[in-house]
């Protein structure tokens, strides 16, 4: 299936439109969806980061297990 949703490179808008931007006239281009992956390492280093400037407010053990690599076990 075809995505028929369209960004605009200008303002990052999303539009159903394929030509141009509705609100600035920008160029468009296709969307890729966000690839996440547990073992990003680059992920779960925005993920301390954000946590580390106060935008996500965890428990220190869960701040531990993934600065210290949760990917290794999966114990529940
Ligand atoms: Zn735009």
């Amino acid at each position: 299936m075809d995505s028929i949703l369209r960004r605009c490179k200008n303002c990052g808008r999303y539009t159903l439109r394929k030509d141009k931007c509705p609100y600035c006239g920008g160029e468009l281009e296709v969307p890729h969806p966000p690839k996440y992956s547990p073992d990003d390492k680059y992920g779960r280093y925005r993920l301390i980061m954000k946590v580390m400037s106060g935008k996500i407010k965890l428990s220190p053990d869960v701040i531990n297990a993934i600065i210290s690599g949760s990917s290794q076990s999966k114990t529940q």
